[in-house]
């Protein structure tokens, strides 16, 4: 079995976002010449998500919208986690949203539905974050 791993670098500039990283990961599939097998990604952070969803932006306002309805950023003070840290809605953002996705490899391709794209979900952003990419197989 071979394997590959790669990390993708994100430093976003506002605090919340999403970022496509389909073609990211694409790119790893192809270097890694692997046919057959399946990719893993995942935050290295547990203020940040990958998901897998649409990639329109009306849907990613209502990502938005969402979350701060269920854990609004402010005010701070609302999070019993916000002693020295401010990022208390980040963590439960990040939970609902999930810390990875693992992806069929098939003819050595991406095996997605027609409208599945792959997001990094940025929650505490403004500082250096880190993803992983592993891919197992033949
Ligand atoms: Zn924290």
């Amino acid at each position: 079995m071979k394997s590959y791993r790669k990390e993708l670098f994100f430093k976003t500039e506002t605090r919340r976002a999403y970022i496509n990283i389909t073609n990211e990961v694409e790119q790893a599939i192809s270097n890694s010449e692997i046919i057959e097998g399946l990719v893993l990604v995942n935050a290295m952070h547990i203020t940040a998500s990958v998901f897998i969803n649409d990639d329109e932006p009306g849907l990613h306002r209502d990502f938005e919208k969402w979350l701060e309805g269920l854990a609004p950023e402010k005010p701070y003070s609302r999070y019993e986690h916000n002693g020295y840290e401010d990022n208390g809605d980040a963590h439960l953002k990040r939970q609902i949203m999930g810390r990875e996705v693992v992806c069929a490899i098939t003819n050595g391709k991406l095996d997605l539905g027609p409208w599945e794209q792959i997001f990094y979900g940025e929650f505490d952003g403004i500082r250096s974050k880190r993803v992983l990419i592993k891919i197992i197989g033949e």
